[in-house]
């Protein structure tokens, strides 16, 4: 699960964590009224930055800094009307809803820093890089030495000479020094107590010397978090924080079902019991030159509703030009995935062609009730076996 900055801020400041004060508006009105509070407590600059979850908003334009209620008004009206492109957006963009309206602060040094699961030295692992607020891909591309880390132990988490180390690394001495050491431990406990496998602070700032921070200060100016969603159950405060408008709709009604769907790019649709068996339909699938347009596990104890559920979400994809059915009946049973499929046929309608192949409990009953119902379905193929699914499949969008 991800989360909008704006929260995201939140549970950096409950950590102990500086960030800049800031507000979530949802109107151009509020936005502007958020603004002139903020210059009104003596800040010369507020930053108005779209919430949505998707990064490169800065070079989008979807990040703006503004010194007067008039230029927060023309940036927040450019922000609720136009839809975010950016290379972590779909092509046609993200609709904009809420803003984050915060005190501006200004830069010295721009500093990337993240927390993540790395999954080949299988500890969790501090990353960080003297080049922040640009994209870390293009750092690891260009200038992988540019990357620091340091691995997290499993029981003792990031102690505090390697958060010592980190901050000397990127060249922060004296109180700076301190002030990252500082955060990177807090860093370190939220991640851990709240589940996260991602969070992501680009940039982590350093502002210039004044009189009152004469060594300037080290603060969070962005922030991303993805939390494993098998740990929602105890992380009441992080699922609160869930917001439907930014998830996929298709992916949201399969859940409600018990269905694990993903959407994907290609236009065969895949309803297959079981998550190993779905990923090796995908992989046959392309295998055999087609591309999977989702993947879909039913799992093992589906009702004849869910899996009527199943082909309604795959055929709402108007992408999807042919259907492949991969059921090996273990628990589930293959007659009730047949009477599923007579019934959708009746009830939602196959466009497409539909490629079935059944195997294990029940598949002679679940053969007999698809051979009766051939003529209702013509579109209908069954297949003996995997490569012959693929196979008939692929040919049939081809
Ligand atoms: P992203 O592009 O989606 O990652 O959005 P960020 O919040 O990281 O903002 C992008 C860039 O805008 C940052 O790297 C900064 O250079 C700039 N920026 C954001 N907030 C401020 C601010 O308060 N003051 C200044 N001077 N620049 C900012
Ligand atoms: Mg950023």
């Amino acid at each position: 699960m991800k989360i909008h900055e704006y929260q995201a801020r939140q549970l950096l400041a409950d950590a102990g964590i500086p960030v800049p004060q800031g507000a979530m508006v949802e109107t151009v009105e509020a936005a502007v009224a958020e603004t002139k509070r903020i210059l009104a407590s003596g800040q010369a600059l507020v930053v108005i930055k779209a919430q949505v979850h998707a990064g490169g908003r800065g070079k989008a334009g979807f990040v703006k800094l503004v010194k007067t209620a008039e230029e927060a008004e023309t940036a927040a009206r450019f922000m609720l009307t136009n839809r975010m492109v950016s290379p972590q957006t779909p092509p046609e963009g993200l609709k904009v809803t809420r803003l984050l309206v915060a005190a501006g602060v200004d830069i010295a040094r721009e500093i990337y820093v993240a927390i993540l699961v790395d999954r080949e030295r299988r500890t969790n692992t501090l990353i960080a890089s003297k080049e922040g607020g640009v994209e870390i891909e293009t750092v690891a591309a260009k200038n992988p030495a540019a990357i620091l880390k340091e691995p997290l132990d499993p029981i003792r988490g990031l102690e505090a000479w390697q958060a010592r180390k980190m901050a000397f690394a990127l060249g922060l001495d004296g109180k700076l020094n301190a002030q990252a050491v500082d955060l990177f431990l807090k860093l370190a406990k939220l991640f851990k107590e709240s589940d996260a496998s991602l969070v992501e602070i680009n940039p982590l700032v350093v502002t210039p010397p004044t009189d009152e921070h004469p060594e300037g200060r080290v603060l969070a100016i962005d922030a991303k978090f993805n939390f494993d969603d098998n740990a929602l159950f105890r992380q009441k405060k992080v699922s609160a924080m869930f917001d439907p408008t930014e998830e996929n709709a298709a992916e949201l009604e399969a859940n409600r079902f018990g269905l694990s769907y993903v959407a994907l790019n290609g236009n065969i649709g895949c309803l297959v019991n079981g998550a190993g068996l779905a990923m090796s339909t995908m992989d046959i699938i392309k295998l055999h030159g087609g591309e999977p347009a989702n993947f879909l596990d039913v799992g093992g104890s589906a009702s004849e509703e869910a899996v009527t559920q199943a082909f309604r979400i795959i055929l709402s994809d108007a992408a999807v030009k042919g259907i492949l059915v991969n059921i090996f009946g273990g628990i589930m049973q293959c007659d009730k995935i047949a009477r599923a499929i007579v019934g959708s046929a009746k009830t939602v309608g196959f466009k497409v062609p539909l490629v079935v192949r059944l195997e294990g409990t029940n598949v002679g009953e679940a053969r007999a009730i698809l051979d009766a119902a051939r003529r209702d379905i013509p579109g209908m193929q069954t297949a003996t076996d995997l490569t012959d699914a693929a196979k008939k499949v692929c040919a049939a969008v081809a």
